[in-house]
């Protein structure tokens, strides 16, 4: 069995780009499902031997109650329920916003591990950018950069590690 990683996190925080620098050039990618899957991207990473599947969540908002918007509720909670593991990503030059705030509560209740993922940290002080996010109460935060690749692989190390 593939372990299954999914990104979640606000718009822009950098979940595509995460997506695309695990899942490029594999000639594996996982086949879309219409439906209700319709706002998740499936796609194989591989590191070593290892393969497993990361989901690129859209629409990822589990406050969300109305309309439109308890569809993306409802997303989220799929998206929780078919993950092995979480990586949550939130924007380091940005810093820590209310909708991070909300989607960590719903994390935190998740029965799943989740991993902070700080994006966008190029060129600056990891531990710096971090720390105010420790405040969401998700454990360490991690410092990455998406588009660079700088802390990718460590984290993707570190999330495999229990599997
Ligand atoms: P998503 O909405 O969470 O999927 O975010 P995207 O992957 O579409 O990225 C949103 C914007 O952030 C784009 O302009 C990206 O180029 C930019 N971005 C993503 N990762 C990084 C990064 O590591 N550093 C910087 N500086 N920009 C990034
Ligand atoms: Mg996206």
């Amino acid at each position: 069995m593939k372990p299954t990683l999914v990104l979640v996190g606000r718009p822009n925080v950098g979940k595509s780009t995460l997506f695309n620098r695990l899942t490029r050039s594999r000639d594996a990618l996982v086949a879309d499902q219409p439906g209700l899957t319709r706002d998740r991207h499936y796609g194989i990473g591989r590191v070593g031997e290892r393969d497993y599947l990361v989901v690129d969540t859209a629409g990822f908002d589990p406050v969300a109650k109305d309309g439109i918007m308890h569809e993306m509720a409802q997303q989220a909670e799929q998206a929780i329920a078919e993950a092995d593991a979480l990586l949550f990503l939130v924007d380091g030059r940005v810093g820590m916003t209310p909708h991070d705030q909300q989607i960590a509560e719903r994390l935190r209740r998740a029965d799943r591990p989740v991993y902070l993922v700080v994006n966008k940290a190029e060129g600056m002080n990891r531990a710096v950018a971090a720390s105010e996010f420790h405040a969401l109460g998700l454990g360490d935060p991690l410092a990455i950069s998406a588009s660079h690749g700088d802390g990718v692989k460590e984290l993707v190390a570190l999330v495999l590690e229990p599997f």
